[in-house]
């Protein structure tokens, strides 16, 4: 079962997984119920997470049977319920590259304008390029761009674009991995080769590898950011019952 999973997780083209995801999960969730485990996105109990991820190393234990959702994405579902008034205040956020767990349960949202956008995702609304976000200034009240900047060519540019639709006073989230053995985020234009690119920036398809310094790159593009070791507010055993991203911090940037 185990190797069947991981096997459909990885080798599956996404868009079929995501077409089939309801159905897919609504079985796996029977063979995964329990009480062990907690998804703090679906609300759901277990027995254990799916193993997520290319390697067999790290990659045990992680992914949500019934929404899908990963570490990351738990980990800012806590935060946004916890921390802010997301869930009740009436806001208008673009969501940028929408996460499969947080699509339905965002749109559902009764106070929430929310709009969508992706390059080529079928989920999203609007297909656009982010180096050039096809809206006013100051439109919205809340920018969620996550696993996005890592991949994009020109991170400086993408982020003021980011700012520039921000409303004053509003907020974004752009998570992006982070290597905390890097003082520096290190990128190199040349590299363009896609085994070249998993050897350098960890993944075949990401452009950079961002460091230490992320939280200030984003300043650059005017930013105010606080950087939040949100999983520390977490008891030991929560973060192992929640399966929280323990090295992750929470990059919160305000306008
Ligand atoms: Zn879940």
């Amino acid at each position: 079962m185990r190797k069947l999973i991981r096997f459909l997780i990885n080798k599956v083209p996404r868009i079929y997984l995501i077409r089939f995801s309801y159905a897919f999960s609504w079985v796996v969730a029977i063979f995964y119920k329990g009480n062990k485990y907690y998804c703090p996105v679906c609300e759901g109990h277990f027995r254990k997470f799916l193993p997520y991820g290319y390697t067999d190393k790290n990659s045990d234990n992680r992914l949500c049977p019934n929404c899908l959702s990963l570490e990351r994405h738990r980990l800012v579902w806590l935060y946004l319920k916890n921390e802010t008034d997301f869930f009740t205040k009436p806001m208008k956020m673009l969501h940028i590259a929408p996460e499969q767990p947080f699509y339905k349960r965002f749109k559902s949202i009764k106070t929430l304008d929310y709009v969508t956008a992706d390059l080529e995702s079928p989920l999203a609304e609007y297909h656009f390029d982010i180096h050039e976000i096809p809206f006013d200034d100051n439109t919205f009240d809340f920018v969620m761009c996550n696993h996005v900047l890592e991949h994009v060519e020109d991170e400086f540019k993408a982020t003021k674009e980011i700012y520039r639709v921000l409303k004053p006073g509003g907020f974004a989230i752009l998570q992006v991995p982070v290597n905390n053995k890097l003082k520096e985020t290190y990128e190199d234009k040349t590299i363009t080769d896609p085994k070249e690119r998993e050897k350098h920036f960890g993944q075949y398809d990401h452009v950079r590898m961002h460091g230490l310094d992320y939280p200030k790159r984003l300043e650059k593009s005017g930013f105010t950011v606080d950087s939040i070791d949100y999983v520390h507010k977490f008891s030991k055993e929560d973060i192992e019952r929640m399966r929280l991203p323990e090295n992750e911090l929470l990059y919160i940037a305000r306008k």
